[in-house]
């Protein structure tokens, strides 16, 4: 009954974003664009209650950052699909993609610290061996991704991947005080480009917004043997300005790049066939929040028979809608000359 009900309001929030959608529609046929808060309320219908949550910060004006703050949680290591883990804590993610000749390691936490206490502490409870890894995958460059990947290099040697941009990026701020050492520079990520490790192949693109070479991704991943594709969006807070911050060691490229390189991103998931996602900060993909309402805690009370937790592609579609819809209505909010209003993400609908 419950699970009906849940369908239901997954039904309910589709309809209902289609409704926004539509009259996005009219009011352009109308001349009328659509305004911040159309766009906001939009991404509220879409998030029903199951992707209500901190996806929705992006939509508060003037904007505020998503994380959560205080002591951060660690998750238990977990075994997410049949060779996917998740090594993290309620803030920030790692993966571990175990292929038949090898692992790819995919961000690396914080600092040494969080390499050796989480990363490599999880490893040996969930029975995976590090000098297994033969390449870390940095999604772009920012310390909380970045920041173990120097220990787990010095330590055991695999190539490390970002893109050129970033590789940049880090450069410069690495003669910035307080910045976190990042890895000595190994190997570049361009767009399209394929990693094949055994079975495995990973395809990357190249979706500035974040951070001047944010990379996002496709993972293909099987569960109990079926298989599925995942997309990976890089990059998750959004920046704050229209045109590209260029400061330093923590560029972004604006929202306007930001949406240009979502956009793309979605329709390559489209047309490749994704059926679900995964993220970098799991608050976004929902994958670990507290422990009790999280999809660790879904796959921990699954059934036989009962649907991955990270798969559903209606549910993509609509994660993927309400960052349009957030984006959207942040450019929106600046074109029209950030006015001070009640923000609509904690209101209920
Ligand atoms: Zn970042």
């Amino acid at each position: 009954m419950r699970k009906q009900l849940a369908i239901f309001a997954s039904a309910l929030a589709l309809c209902a974003g289609t409704l926004a959608i539509q009259a996005s529609a009219q009011d352009a046929a109308a001349g009328r664009t659509a305004s911040y808060q159309d766009h906001f309320d939009a991404a509220n219908m879409l998030a029903a209650q199951d992707l209500a949550g901190r996806n929705l910060y992006d939509c508060k004006t003037p904007p505020v950052s998503a994380a959560p703050t205080g002591k951060p949680m660690v998750a238990p290591p977990t075994k997410v699909f049949d060779q996917l883990y998740y090594l993290g804590t309620n803030i920030v993610a790692s993966w571990a993609l175990v292929t038949s000749a090898g692992i790819i390691q995919i961000d690396t936490l914080n600092n040494t610290d969080d390499a050796q206490n989480i990363i490599l502490a999880d490893y040996k409870k969930a029975g995976l061996d590090p000098s297994q890894i033969k390449y870390i995958i940095l999604t772009h460059g920012h310390g909380d991704h970045f920041g173990g990947a120097k220990y787990l290099q010095d330590t055991y040697h695999m190539h490390i991947l970002m893109s050129a941009a970033d590789w940049d990026m880090v450069a410069v701020g690495a003669k910035e005080p307080n910045f976190p050492t990042p890895p000595a520079r190994d190997m570049d990520i361009t767009d399209g480009q394929k990693l094949t490790l055994g079975d495995t192949t990973i395809t990357f693109y190249v979706t500035p917004g974040h951070t001047p070479g944010t990379v996002s991704m496709l993972v293909p991943v099987t569960d109990h043997g079926v298989k599925h594709l995942l997309s990976f969006w890089g990059g998750s807070a959004m920046p704050r300005t229209l045109e590209p911050n260029p400061s330093g060691g923590r560029a972004d490229s604006g929202l306007l790049t930001y949406k240009q390189s979502f956009l793309r991103f979605l329709k390559i998931g489209e047309d490749a066939g994704v059926d679900g996602f995964i993220a970098n900060h799991p608050y976004r993909d929902q994958t670990y929040i507290d422990g009790k309402d999280d999809k660790l805690t879904k796959l921990a009370a699954r059934k036989p028979g009962d649907p991955s937790p990270w798969i559903g592609r209606s549910t993509y579609i609509r994660y993927m809608m309400i960052g349009l819809e957030c984006l959207e209505g942040q450019i929106a909010w600046i074109q029209a000359g950030k006015p001070q209003a009640v923000s609509s993400a904690d209101s209920s609908h």
